[in-house]
């Protein structure tokens, strides 16, 4: 939870970035509704108090032969009784909206954030790498997918509904190959990985900022606390819940999880091939380091070069964008997408996601370590993507296609592909 002595100091800021962010959220009745909770909480602190002393004054006229005093006491409670009562009921349902309300309040923006309304507001930071010149009709990925038997659609469909596929053969391989190449790189630059639970319990996607805003782009599993993750995000940040934490040096993990979420809200948008699916994999980089703002920042910085490194890797042009205020989400105090070149959709299409949370997930998940002061502080975290698949194998095969129906394979790739150089026209 954000803090309230913060959001009552900076009440407009936190209007504007609900507003910006496309919250629903008043915070002048957040503050109303805090207010009135406390005044509540007093009153029935005062009753439960008198209450107490008269019970025991009950006793002591009783034992001095003073029964009209004691009578009088009795009156009084009889009639206190009810207004407890009603108190304590009003105070019930103003703490839990003063929850609801608190749950949606958002993390503030950095100062460098852009302000805009969508994705389309973002502000290109960088360009990198040449575009393809193709001179033959290049093929789009479903296309060459059919060509090397990389994927079935048809008979994903068939069997899980929209949106779902089956990976073949070197499809397989080659989903595997960027994932282990990027895990590999996230080790030797001190990343620790680890292969996660993928059903989490209400609690996790609580403490990690998911929900309530993103509750509908998940799966619940019926009739238990239990949630599939649309990222390894959560049970890593959860990992290290309601922990004192030593984080002298900050905590690097690689997550590799699938990944599933219900798209809610996309229908009818990228519908076909690999891009937008139920179900897909990713690397995912957290980082956990001190509160500290400059820590954060060239914490940020870190993980987004090592994503933008992984595509250099791979040969492949992207671009990146700093997130305007419209395209981020509830948690997320700054925010770098890079895109990568599609041809087929003849744009760049986001392949990485890297956000500083601030002490956002921290507060709500308890990650704390002690400063230098002896004082306990909250943490900050950051997570960037480092390879999600299928998706990044659209740039991948696009990109390298050659006249003949081959696909090269970029040296850092080599090794986990059995050494080929491409895969072969068929
Ligand atoms: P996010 O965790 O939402 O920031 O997403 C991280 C990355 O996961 C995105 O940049 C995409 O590469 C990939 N991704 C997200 N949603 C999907 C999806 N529905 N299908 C395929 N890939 C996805």
């Amino acid at each position: 939870m954000m803090d309230m002595k913060q959001i009552r100091a900076k009440a407009e800021q936190f209007q504007a970035a609900a507003d910006g962010k496309k919250i629903k959220l008043s915070i002048a009745e957040l503050l109303e509704t805090d207010e009135r909770r406390r005044e509540l909480a007093e009153r029935s602190e005062t009753l439960r108090a008198r209450r107490n002393r008269f019970s025991e004054e009950i006793g002591a006229c009783l034992a001095a032969g003073d029964k009209a005093e004691a009578d009088r006491r009795k009156e009084a409670i009889r009639t206190e009784k009810a207004e407890l009562a009603t108190v304590e009921t009003e105070l019930a349902d103003v703490n839990r909206r003063y929850r609801e309300l608190m749950d949606r309040v958002p993390n503030l923006v950095s100062a460098d954030t852009p302000y805009g309304k969508s994705d389309a507001d973002n502000v290109e930071i960088a360009v990198v790498g040449e575009l393809p010149a193709f001179d033959f009709e290049p093929r789009d990925h479903v296309e060459l997918g059919d060509l090397h038997a990389l994927f079935d659609m048809e008979r994903g469909v068939k069997v899980a509904g929209t949106r779902s596929y089956f990976l073949t053969g070197d499809g397989l391989r080659l989903q595997r190959a960027v994932q282990q190449l990027a895990l590999d790189l996230l080790e030797e630059r001190g990343f620790t990985g680890m292969d996660v639970p993928l059903m989490v319990r209400t609690k996790a996607m609580r403490d990690t900022g998911f929900f309530p805003t993103g509750q509908d782009q998940a799966y619940k599993i019926e009739g238990q606390d239990a949630w599939l993750v649309g990222t390894s995000e959560v049970p890593l940040i959860a990992y290290f819940a309601d922990e004192i934490l030593d984080v002298e040096q900050p905590i690097r993990v690689a997550g590799i999880s699938t990944c599933f979420r219900s798209e809610v809200g996309s229908a009818g948008r990228d519908t076909r091939g690999l891009y937008r699916v139920h179900q897909f994999a990713k690397v995912e980089q957290i980082v956990i380091c001190r509160g500290e703002e400059a820590e954060a920042e060239r914490l940020l910085q870190d993980i987004t070069r090592n994503a933008e490194d992984l595509l250099r890797l791979l040969e492949l042009p992207y671009r990146k964008v700093a997130v305007c205020i419209g395209d981020m989400s509830q948690k997320n105090y700054k925010q770098y997408d890079i895109e990568t070149w599609m041809p087929s959709r003849g744009a760049y299409g986001e392949t990485h996601s890297a956000s500083n949370v601030g002490d956002f997930q921290a507060r709500r998940a308890g990650l704390r370590y002690r400063g230098e002061d002896g004082k306990l502080r909250y943490c900050h975290t950051l997570n960037n993507t480092a390879a999600a698949v299928p998706r990044l194998l659209i740039p991948l095969l696009e990109n390298h296609q050659r006249a003949d129906g081959s696909i090269y394979l970029p040296p850092a790739l080599r090794p986990y592909m059995g050494g080929r150089e491409c895969l072969a026209a068929p």
